[in-house]
């Protein structure tokens, strides 16, 4: 079952990357496993999927520690980090893609464990401008870039958004392409002359719902949990 839901969203990816007139290989997907097993994730692992996100901390770590017979598995943490969580997130995932303030970038820095790789970031930008919704506002997140590629542990990927559903595939694109702008926006900045500055390569925008208009935006990173897993 979830091996074929996997190979159709595989198609989906395909047929929107070559709709959009883009090399197949530049989409990478996430399967969101959050609230799935460690059963739901082995058959997705069976299938051929390696890279897994998960927005519970104490779930996803539960479910890291127990698939640690796998070596290649990547996890991405992609849930409201607070404070009282970041040593959990630097302990035991290998990204966090919902890094929105300064406070819990430099937290997570110190606790990464130094025989560890850096720890993964994407910014989570509040790109439809929602007044309690968590993600730095766009025109914070020049500042918010600059402080976390100083911090020694932490290495700058790119940016991650959450927007509202869109009512259609216009929409959708409209809003995606926003978090596009920023993206390249950011690229070309003058963090640029920034010497600890590498070119951010992950624009993760995209879930079940609306992969199609986020691939045409430009999206590099999918994050998709129902179509792999079902209905949570
Ligand atoms: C749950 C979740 C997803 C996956 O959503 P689906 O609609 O099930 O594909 C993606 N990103 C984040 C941040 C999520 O919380």
């Amino acid at each position: 079952m979830i091996a074929s839901r996997l190979s159709t969203v595989r198609d989906r990816l395909s047929a929107a990357c070559k709709a959009a007139g883009r090399d197949p290989a530049s989409v990478r997907l996430l399967a969101v496993s959050k609230t799935f097993g460690d059963d739901a994730v082995a058959q997705a692992i069976a299938a051929g999927q390696l890279a897994f996100g998960e927005n519970y901390i104490a779930e996803g770590v539960e479910k890291i520690v127990a698939l640690r017979q796998y070596p290649l598995l990547e996890w991405h943490c992609i849930g409201p980090v607070q404070s009282n969580k970041t040593r959990l997130v630097a302990e035991h995932f290998d990204w966090v893609q919902s890094v929105d303030r300064l406070k819990i970038a430099q937290r997570l820095s110190e606790q990464r464990p130094a025989h560890l790789a850096p720890l993964q970031v994407c910014l989570q930008v509040n790109v439809d401008g929602g007044p309690n919704k968590s993600g730095v506002a766009p025109d914070e997140l020049m500042a918010l870039a600059e402080a976390v590629i100083a911090l020694p542990h932490l290495r700058l990927r790119g940016l991650m958004t959450i927007p509202e559903p869109a009512i259609d595939f216009e929409a959708a694109c409209a809003v995606h392409s926003r978090a596009r702008a920023l993206f390249d926006g950011l690229n070309q900045s003058k963090i640029r002359q920034n010497p600890r500055f590498i070119p951010m390569d992950t624009l993760s925008i995209g879930m079940s719902a609306d992969i199609e208009a986020a691939i045409a935006a430009g999206s590099t990173l999918v994050r998709v949990g129902t179509a792999i897993f079902g209905q949570r």
